[in-house]
């Protein structure tokens, strides 16, 4: 791979940032906020980077590229300044041009709002994705919904989680341009209608009962250093016309107006998922409405680059992110048959070689349905095409199945149980021709389970692709004290092939090399002891272990747990004064979602026992819980640098990989951890020895289920749980009130269907052994050395190195070094 050499000088930046201040910014020095001076460097950040981005475009329409569409309604990116200074390898320079001016780089990265566009770890996997395929070369566009409001940010009040609207584009972004050009026209409710078409076919038109304009908007995805600028294009929704002319004419003004209001709305806000699943009409108008979008967009640029229509899936692999996407499997075929004339059998072929499916949940709830009656009002002509790709399905399975009629009726793409419903993922696995699941034991409990009769009819469809995370953001962006460490060691080109961490095994015996590594660790640890401060105002013991839970607040994912354990720690503090125990700093951050009341509850309590806890003069000194609002990638990139110890304790089997296990694990965390997810893919890959393992397994957890459990059993049998969960119910985390957490421990006592209590003891066993390896600092860090050393699989440039290979069949394109440097031109 060719490096890039920017013969730029710190005046070349500084002549350019001040001629953006002025020219974009419209302001001079005097009056120039840190935010003007963080858009006027985004600004001249993309001036180096624009020839680039032409440049890939150009080099992929001249080579006709096959590329990877991949759909998804999520990117959670995380700001783009810093890392498009890192894959530019320029941080250095621009810190020192800023430095000339007195300005401080990280005070202007600290005003990049972050584009918040998804929940967590789905979101953001599409974000690692598009940084692995942008560093790989690999020709691709991420398509998405440009929302208004991303996802809500978190502030903590009372202890109680509240929501604020996420106005990331209040102030403008200097990292997108829109392409007004490129907009497309999307059709909504209305009727269908058969015509016979001059050939004498039967044809359908669909009558729309009104319609929104997409306008597509593009932001650059720089690899890292090899010149490419792949691009992520978000769908904004806008009115078809500015005014609607005719009542506007009949005097209607506000009428006219309203409808632009309402067609607008469409793409306003990122529905917060992890609550209960409503069938809400927006949500399904947005899922179709991108992914219309984008097939749109796809059909231009074969007819730009004439391609005929039935060579569609030899240019574009579709990737569908879970199955909000999965409408596009009838879009595709409405916009073929319908649209482009092409018969039915032929379309379906086309089709099913385009589309691939990626499961990412076991939970039988978070299953995407539709009414029926809600997608035939909203898209009439897309449920018909529904009926007949099931129709023509089903007669298939028939054969198969030999009048399996309870086989025919679970595998139909409508549930007849009660209110009728469009199974999403029947529809994403019919049309696809690959189906993945995003871990080794998710995968094999989605063959055995939630998508068996599909596995029975197609296992070769199935395969397995552990989830990744990108290194350059996750690394070498987040944690560049450790970079420094680790490159002066081994050399820097684990950024790009991180199974290259290797190396640092023979480093893991040596006293120098640790205590380099240790010191990496504390300053990191020191940065984000202030940090809490400023936000939280409790004060931490640098020196104390940090036990850190960062990931949305579900009970699956069972924080509760971790804060049982911290209660039943508390008492033992404060009732046996022989107890000796290095101090630890219980961190958590996560959003709940805003309906999901028991989530809620759960922020609530930790808040409570933090309050009691860090203010108790018997223990305040060694055991500390603090809850870190608003969790996101900016807060993420941060924690995940300063965590010793990874809590990983979902209940096996729920957690299809988890990706926040593998930012902790590279970083040098230990992970407490079940056997659930990626987490026994990184137990295997770290050993045994160097990984906290307790908890039943996903086979346990299914018999405990299936011989009916009962959570009481455990509460009267394990005093110290008993105790701790008392302890709440009395009202000492709130004030005497013994009501305000009855709805969780009343949960935990009569229902527990996440096994808590069941797994308590094991949990608590497994956190009291980290305290004794803990105290010996050099096994430990030898520990921490290993976890990283062997987390090299965990890269999403592995992960998407085998969906290139096995799925996609794409191949990567070099991109040379641009020729015209627009910088030198200004
Ligand atoms: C990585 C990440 C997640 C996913 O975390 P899990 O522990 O895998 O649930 C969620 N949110 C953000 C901001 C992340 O960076």
């Amino acid at each position: 791979m060719k490096q890039n050499h920017y013969p730029l000088t710190t005046d070349d930046i500084k002549r350019n940032f001040f001629r953006n201040l002025a020219n974009v910014q419209g302001k001079f020095p005097a009056l120039a906020s840190t935010f003007d001076y963080y858009m006027a460097l985004s600004y001249t950040v993309r001036d180096m980077l624009m020839a680039r981005w032409v440049g890939t475009a150009t080099e992929y329409v001249e080579k006709k590229s096959r590329t990877v569409a991949y759909l998804s309604a999520e990117f959670l990116m995380g700001p783009h300044l810093a890392s498009n200074l890192l894959n530019l390898g320029m941080t250095e320079l621009v810190t020192q041009a800023m430095a000339e001016l007195g300005l401080k780089l990280d005070d202007l990265l600290g005003e990049e709002p972050e584009p918040g566009l998804g929940n967590g770890g789905l979101g953001r996997l599409a974000a690692c994705f598009l940084d692995s395929m942008a560093t790989m070369n690999i020709p691709s566009v991420g398509y998405g919904i440009r929302y208004e409001f991303g996802i809500f940010e978190q502030v903590i009040f009372d202890g109680w989680q509240v929501e604020k609207t996420d106005k990331w584009l209040f102030r403008g972004n200097p990292w997108e341009i829109v392409r007004p050009e490129w907009a497309v026209e999307i059709k909504l409710g209305g009727h269908t209608e058969r015509y016979v078409a001059e050939n004498g076919e039967t044809r359908v038109n669909w009558i729309p009962g009104w319609s929104v304009k997409g306008v597509p908007y593009d932001t650059p995805i720089l690899g890292y250093r090899n010149n490419a600028a792949n691009t992520l294009r978000l769908w904004q929704a806008v009115a078809p016309e500015s005014f609607n002319f005719e009542r506007f004419n009949q005097g209607d003004y506000y009428g006219a107006v309203e409808e632009k209001v309402s067609s607008e709305n469409l793409t306003k806000i990122l529905y917060p998922n992890d609550g209960p699943l409503q069938g809400k009409q927006l949500r399904l108008e947005q899922q179709y409405f991108f992914v219309s979008c984008s097939l749109q967009d796809m059909l231009r640029i074969m007819k730009t680059q004439r391609i005929r229509l039935e060579h569609f899936h030899e240019k574009f692999a579709v990737q569908l992110n879970d199955t909000h996407p999965a409408i596009a499997i009838a879009e595709l075929m409405r916009l073929l048959v319908d649209e482009h004339d092409m018969s039915w059998d032929t379309a379906w072929n086309v089709t099913r070689r385009t589309f691939a499916y990626t499961n990412h949940t076991l939970l039988p709830e978070a299953l995407e349905c539709w009414p029926v009656e809600l997608m035939e009002s909203l898209l009439p002509r897309l449920m018909e095409i529904i009926y007949e790709i099931n129709s023509r399905f089903l007669e298939q399975v028939r054969a198969q199945c030999l009048g399996d009629t309870a086989k025919v009726i679970r595998m139909s793409m409508i549930d007849e149980n009660g209110a009728r419903m469009v199974r999403m993922a029947h529809l994403a696995c019919a049309g696809s021709h690959a189906i993945n699941g995003v871990a080794a034991l998710h995968t094999e409990l989605l063959k055995r389970d939630v998508l068996k009769d599909f596995y029975s009819l197609w296992p070769e469809k199935f395969s397995n692709k552990t989830n990744g995370v990108t290194p350059r953001r996750w690394m070498a962006l987040c944690n560049p004290r450790l970079s420094k460490v680790i490159s002066e060691a081994i050399g820097d080109t684990w950024v790009r092939n991180l199974g290259k961490l290797q190396d640092l095994q023979r480093f893991s015996d040596d006293a120098v090399f640790l205590n380099r590594w240790d010191d990496a660790k504390r300053l990191n640890k020191h940065d984000f002891a202030l940090n809490l401060y400023k936000r939280t105002g409790v004060s931490v013991d640098p020196e104390s272990i940090f036990d850190v839970q960062a990931k949305r607040i579900h009970e699956y994912k069972r924080q509760h747990l971790n804060i049982l354990y911290v209660i039943a720690l508390y008492r033992k503090l404060k009732t046996d004064p022989h107890f000796d125990t290095h101090p630890r700093t219980f961190i958590f951050a996560g959003k709940a979602a805003p309906g999901y009341h028991l989530a809620k509850l759960i922020i609530k309590l930790i808040n409570e026992v933090g309050r009691v806890v860090n203010r108790d003069p018997a223990t305040k000194d060694r055991l500390k819980v603090v809850f870190l609002p608003n969790f996101n990638v900016t807060n993420g990139q941060q924690i995940y640098a300063a965590t010793e110890v990874s809590e990983q304790i979902s209940t096996a089997g729920k957690e299809a990989s988890g990706t926040g296990n593998m930012k902790f694990a590279m970083n040098g965390a230990l992970t407490i951890g079940t056997l659930d997810g990626a987490n026994i893919e990184i137990r295997e890959e770290v050993g045994e020895e160097n990984f906290f393992l307790f908890g039943m397994t996903a086979e346990e957890v299914r018999l405990t289920y299936e011989r009916g459990y009962a959570p009481n059993d455990a509460y009267q049998q394990d005093a110290i749980l008993k105790d701790a969960i008392d302890l709440i119910r009395n009202g000492f985390f709130s004030h005497g009130d013994t009501g305000l957490f009855r709805d969780l421990t009343d949960n935990l006592i009569y229902s527990d269907p996440y096994l808590v209590l069941a797994d308590f003891n094991a949990y608590r066993e497994c956190q009291d052994s980290i305290d004794s390896v803990y105290r010996d600092r050099m096994r430990w860090n030898k520990m921490s050395v290993l976890n990283t050393a062997r987390s090299g699989k965990f890269s999403s440039d592995r992960t998407i190195a085998e969906y290139c290979r096995e799925i996609w069949k794409v191949e990567s394109v070099p991109i040379d070094v641009p020729e015209v440097d627009p910088f030198r031109l200004v």
